[in-house]
């Protein structure tokens, strides 16, 4: 597990991460992240940190309301959020990542447009603290 850096287009908003060094994300292909191409880091709340740009954040819902899509009132870009698949966890965008510390990344498709199907539990579960 290291430490990755991240955050968005204008740089207001930024966040660290611990996540391996080979990463596995998912892209998902819902209304909102196939708009977007968003690409899943998902990781419990312990393993985020944002490290500035609270103040900068505008938060988007829709829907079920308990995603919490954090934009960048500046830039725009949504680095990170909270997924409705993992409500005590983050999400963080794969694509916001700084150079430099992602060795790979290994892309899975998530089949969002049937939410229900995929997570008949009513969500996910996160990966290790
Ligand atoms: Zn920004």
């Amino acid at each position: 597990m290291i430490r990755h850096s991240g955050g968005c287009h204008c740089g207001r908003v930024r966040f660290e991460v611990m996540a391996p060094s080979r990463v596995s994300v998912s892209e998902c292909n819902c209304s909102m992240c196939s708009k977007a191409g968003y690409l899943h880091l998902i990781v419990p709340k312990s393993r985020f940190r944002l490290v500035q740009g609270e103040e900068s954040l505008t938060t988007y819902t829709f829907n079920t309301q308990v995603a919490k899509h954090f934009f960048c009132s500046v830039c725009g870009v949504k680095s990170f959020y909270v997924p409705r698949s993992h409500p005590d966890g983050y999400s963080v965008n794969a694509r916001c990542l700084d150079d430099g510390t992602v060795e790979s990344l290994t892309i899975e498709p998530f089949n969002g447009r049937e939410w229900e199907s995929q997570y008949p539990q009513g969500r996910g579960v996160l990966p290790d603290e």
